[in-house]
């Protein structure tokens, strides 16, 4: 029986998509000899998200000759390598793990380049369940993905359990109508207004897996001594 599930949005959350995206481009629009603007082109393109049908838009706005699965490919791979967790994530998820917790990801994105990223970062053999939402046909806040993900660690959202998520929105309103409580890292966002708060806010992700970590040993006193 573990302490309590925990559910972890990837990409801003963990992971520092955002700088990895940056690195991927400048390495593609270098090795490529693309003109100055590509980067700034592709980046922008990618910004939000990124699907296999966006490069459909980077290929047609550069008039690369490559097709459209194989930039996808290169991108999937390409940013594998890049990623990386944020300082303290895979320290603080040895703990989380160590002291008997469920560890699962909830993200919103395609399978391949979420489960590529995973891997990459190093976080696959630290997380019990994944869902990524192209694998359901549903995107946070739909219940399904954290329905989903919280099987996949062999537990039930009946039971409880925390979101941890930078988004305001997909993560923290999408995890609290999912029945979790709701721990926000807010880097440099403001709190929206007309939001209903999360319970605990953090900066970071080594401090939202420090606060869980406390939480657990609190409730289970016996872990004490690990601390
Ligand atoms: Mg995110």
């Amino acid at each position: 029986m573990s302490i309590s599930l925990v559910l972890f949005d990837l990409d801003n959350t963990l992971i520092d998509r955002q700088s990895s995206l940056d690195s991927w481009v400048r390495h593609f629009s270098t090795v490529r000899e693309l003109p100055e603007p590509s980067a700034r082109i592709i980046s922008d393109i990618l910004r939000a998200r990124a699907h296999p049908q966006d490069f459909v838009r980077v290929k047609l706005t550069l008039g690369l000759s490559d097709s459209v699965e194989s930039l996808w490919r290169s991108y999937v791979s390409g940013m594998a390598q890049q990623v990386r967790c944020y300082d303290g994530v895979l320290g603080g998820l040895r703990s989380l793990k160590a002291d008997g917790w469920s560890i699962g990801i909830a993200t919103n994105g395609a399978p391949d380049i979420q489960y590529a990223k995973l891997d990459g970062a190093g976080l696959s053999e630290l997380v019990d369940g994944v869902c990524a939402s192209g694998e359901v046909g549903r995107r946070k806040p739909d219940r399904t993905v954290f329905e989903m993900a919280a099987r996949r660690c062999g537990a039930r959202l009946a039971d409880g359990g925390w979101m941890v998520g930078d988004n305001p929105s997909t993560d923290m309103e999408g995890g609290r109508a999912a029945g979790l409580r709701t721990l926000w890292v807010y880097g440099e966002q403001q709190w929206p207004e007309g939001v209903e708060s999360p319970d605990v806010a953090v900066p970071d992700a080594q401090a939202a897996v420090g606060h869980l970590v406390q939480w657990g040993r609190t409730r289970s006193p016996q872990l004490s001594g690990a601390m």
